[in-house]
């Protein structure tokens, strides 16, 4: 038997709680692995909340993240003993998530937990800084270098925005971070950004072109302030899109891209091929200190989880949430 954090819906809508559960209920997956941490990323909020259409199917242990242990596996690549690590491929969403003391999965899904981490640095790390280095990746892809000048951070307080402001500040770019929550300014001074501004600058309509400012951006944001981004990208800039915290919608205009010569590259975290995710956790190992991550890192049991969701989506949560399971 095993706890876990259970997603049913009926006729009167959703029903969260915790709940214990036999390990035969398990989904299908040649790895069982022992949960040590998770982590409650924007998505799991969603999941947990209702508030969007994340979950695909009832119940569901959400969670889209997980670091622990095999206990058994059918797969030649992992043994019980193995420190793993998971991000993404669904779970939580269509297949069994890591909110749970167990979690049975596809061990195509898994990487070997990275040497520099231990589960709950992993998890504080979790989907949301993984893609801060993807994003970050994505950036230096296109040719964004320190000497280019600014790189904005926008959604700055919240997990991916956090991690994006300590790998840039690391890498020795010259960040400047967005937020709503202003009376954070030292601790994203704290975590690397020279400059902090005000999202309200960012996040109503504005003009096709605007001056140009960013050499390149890291936006978690979405909709206006994604828009008004674009356009004050200097000339040959990028902006890595990962996130849409504001809106899913991108009300701008063709203009940074045909006159600026601007990138937009899409950054994905889930499905993510396992070479890349490899990569990503390697420079990851290099980029991040311990006393960064814990200046990041709040934890947390599975019950706190539940009533955090509500608060990570209102933008109440500072950083990173951990989910101690084990
Ligand atoms: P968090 O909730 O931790 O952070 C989101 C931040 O966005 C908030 O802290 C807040 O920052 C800002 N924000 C919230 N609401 C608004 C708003 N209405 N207008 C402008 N800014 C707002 O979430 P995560 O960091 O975990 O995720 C951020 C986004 O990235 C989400 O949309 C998530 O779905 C997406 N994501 C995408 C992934 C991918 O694979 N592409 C993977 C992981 C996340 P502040 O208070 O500083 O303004």
């Amino acid at each position: 038997m095993f706890k876990a954090i259970l997603i049913e819906k009926g006729d009167d809508g959703q029903r969260v709680g915790i709940q214990t559960l036999d390990e035969a209920q398990l989904p299908e997956g040649d790895v069982t692995v022992k949960v040590e941490c998770s982590t409650l990323n924007y998505k799991d909020g969603l999941a947990i909340t209702g508030k969007g259409p994340v979950v695909k199917t009832f119940p569901m242990v959400p969670g889209i993240d997980f670091a622990g242990t095999v206990e058994s596996s059918s797969s030649d690549n992992y043994k019980p003993g193995d420190a793993v690590l998971l991000n993404g491929w669904g779970v939580g969403e269509k297949h069994w998530g890591g909110l749970a003391e167990k979690a049975r999965v596809d061990s195509r899904w898994l990487i070997p937990l990275p040497k520099a981490f231990n589960a709950r640095q992993a998890m504080a790390i979790g989907t949301a800084g993984y893609t801060a280095m993807l994003s970050v990746m994505a950036l230096e892809r296109e040719g964004v270098t320190p000497d280019q000048g600014e790189v904005l951070v926008t959604g700055a307080s919240g997990g991916v925005g956090s991690y994006a402001i300590a790998l840039l500040a690391r890498l020795g770019y010259h960040v400047v971070a967005s937020t709503g929550r202003t009376q954070e300014a030292d601790y994203l001074q704290g975590l690397g950004a020279r400059e902090v501004i005000d999202r309200k600058t960012l996040s109503e309509p504005g003009k096709p072109l605007a001056k140009e400012r960013w050499a390149g951006a890291i936006d978690s944001v979405g909709s206006h302030t994604l828009a008004n981004v674009l356009a004050a990208t200097k000339y040959d800039g990028t902006v890595a899109a990962c996130g849409l915290a504001q809106g899913m919608d991108l009300p701008g205009t063709v203009a940074p891209f045909i006159l600026r010569d601007v990138t937009l590259a899409g950054v994905d975290s889930v499905m993510k091929p396992t070479e890349a995710r490899i990569e990503a956790w390697r420079r990851l190992g290099e980029l991040m200190v311990p006393e960064q991550i814990d200046a990041i890192t709040e934890t947390i049991g599975l019950e706190a989880a539940i009533d955090k969701a509500g608060d990570l989506l209102a933008g109440k949560v500072r950083g990173r949430l951990v989910v101690e399971v084990g």
